[in-house]
């Protein structure tokens, strides 16, 4: 019993670390379903601050911009604390005209102890993130999560 846990262990010793050098050496690992990165469609965001009501970890906070938004007559768009957001999704979900979306840009940038670099004002949202990227959650994609199963069953 010993000997076969040594065995297994000795297996383990030869073989190459499975870390990950992320962001220092390779790409964060995403797939389809990473929520990473907001995108803003200032022309479509309607001022309603359905995303603000919506978030649980309190990270948004509407701003005022100048220009021509003919709809959003307040002018007022949301931006995102990065160091209080969850990555939920639940402005995505509340966002009515589907001006606020996910993507899986995972924000390497973000590993920082400036935390005013982990403010995103309405403007950095609008701009599309640098690089490859995936809109992962939207309007259109949303779908709610699956009803645990009744009680009883599993
Ligand atoms: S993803 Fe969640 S925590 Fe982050 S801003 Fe949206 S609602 Fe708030
Ligand atoms: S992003 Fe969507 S939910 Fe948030 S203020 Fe604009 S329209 Fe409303």
């Amino acid at each position: 019993m010993v000997l076969r846990q040594i065995m297994l262990g000795l297996k383990y010793v030869f073989r190459k670390p499975y870390t990950r050098m992320y962001p220092y050496k390779e790409k964060a690992f995403t797939t389809p379903a990473t929520r990473a990165r907001h995108i803003l469609d200032m022309d479509t965001c309607i001022g309603c601050r359905a995303c603000q009501l919506a978030c649980p970890a309190d990270a948004i906070k509407m701003y005022r911009v100048e220009g021509e938004y003919p709809k959003n007559r307040l002018k007022i768009f949301p931006g995102i604390d990065y160091s209080r957001c969850t990555y939920c999704g639940l402005c995505v979900e509340a966002c009515p005209t589907g001006a606020l979306k996910m993507t899986d840009y995972t924000m390497e940038h973000l590993i920082t102890e400036d935390k005013a670099s982990t403010l995103y004002t309405p403007q950095d949202l609008a701009q599309p993130p640098p690089g490859e990227y995936r809109v992962t959650l939207s309007k259109e994609t949303w779908r709610p999560p699956p009803s645990p199963p009744p009680k009883g069953k599993k």
